[in-house]
């Protein structure tokens, strides 16, 4: 059979968007295996999974909470039972945890880091970027089945999204193995805006050289209606907030405009940020490799250029 597990992701209740973006992609590939798509809950709540054709709930408050050696268990009883050809988990940091360790569990090949997925000839194919994003490696597991970890922002979440009520299975959860207990969910510090959902992105790198400076990305932002991210030294640092960094270790987002102000591209920056729709970098170093995968580029001092620019914006 060809059908295709989503396993689903939730905090605190809530479904993350990472669910929605493999559900809408899970549905793509059902129908070019010719199989179901089916979504997996461990611990959690069926509701907004509409588009599943069957949704199977494993567990109860007991699985609530991830932990390593449960969660798995309780994936590898499920892939047993439902034997689906495709198995997609997001790369989160619990999922890298989870399809890591359920591939090891149940032999079945993993395809890590995956940020395109088709069917072709009937043979699943995906593109792992590995690497930190310097190399993408299209890869086809043999016929039989394949774990997918899928990176956040890869596939469009809104294909995801149904009103239908699907068909409710119940799965008997695995023997609880509570060496490893969960004890308390650490909130980050609340986000003063979620650049993933911007629409222009005005990022700072090291290139800006304080805190006070970054004054000058804000008036760029404002102008042009966008939020202020930032590469990791200027978070490190405590310039800008954990919230507002961009790349492996932060968020990744995809705006329709990005300007890259002092950054140099490394590849753990531009995993976080080189889907987006228009790349502009201002850079004084010619060679940096932002200029790689930027649309546009200025080669110059960021000081003298955006303050000219956000006058020429606003006029
Ligand atoms: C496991 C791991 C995870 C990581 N996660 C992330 C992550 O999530 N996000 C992230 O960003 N990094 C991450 N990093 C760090 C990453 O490797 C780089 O060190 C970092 O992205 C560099 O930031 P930067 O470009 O701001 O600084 P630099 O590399 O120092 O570049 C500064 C740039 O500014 C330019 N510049 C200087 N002055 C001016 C000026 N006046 N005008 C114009 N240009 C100027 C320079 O030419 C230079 O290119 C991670 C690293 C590791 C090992």
């Amino acid at each position: 059979m060809g059908n295709v597990l989503v396993v689903v992701e939730q905090l605190n209740g809530k479904t993350g968007e990472i669910t929605f973006e493999m559900l809408g992609k899970g549905r793509e590939l059902a129908s070019a295996l010719g199989g179901e798509l089916h979504a997996l809950v461990i611990g959690g709540q069926a509701d907004e999974l509409g588009i599943a054709d069957k949704v199977w709930v494993m567990g109860d408050g007991a699985l609530a909470h991830y932990t390593s050696a449960n969660h798995k268990a309780a994936l590898v009883a499920a892939i047993s039972a439902i034997s689906p050809r495709v198995t997609l988990i997001g790369n989160t940091s619990i999922g890298m945890d989870l399809a890591a360790g359920a591939s090891a569990a149940t032999g079945i090949p993993l395809i890590a880091y995956c940020n395109a997925l088709r069917v072709e000839g009937g043979q699943v194919v995906g593109t792992s970027q590995i690497y930190g994003g310097k190399v993408l490696a299209e890869v086809a597991p043999e016929d039989g089945a394949c774990i997918v970890s899928v990176l956040a922002g890869a596939f469009p979440a809104s294909a995801g999204r149904s009103d239908k009520t699907p068909v409710l299975e119940t799965l008997a959860p695995p023997a609880l193995d509570n060496r490893v207990r969960f004890v308390r969910l650490i909130e980050p510090e609340a986000a003063d805006v979620d650049i993933t959902k911007a629409a222009v992105v005005v990022s700072v790198g090291r290139g800006i050289q304080s805190a006070d400076n970054i004054e000058l990305a804000d008036g760029l932002a404002d102008a042009l209606g966008g939020v202020v991210g930032a590469s990791r030294p200027v978070t490190d640092a405590g310039w800008l907030p954990k919230s507002r960094q961009v790349g492996k270790s932060g968020l990744r987002v995809k705006p329709k405009l990005y300007l890259a102000l002092g950054i140099s591209g490394a590849p753990e920056h531009l995993e976080g940020m080189k889907d987006s729709g228009l790349i502009i970098a201002i850079n004084q170093d010619a060679s940096a490799p932002i200029f790689d995968v930027a649309h546009y580029g200025v080669v110059g001092d960021l000081f003298e250029i955006v303050p000219a620019l956000t006058e020429k914006i606003k006029g």
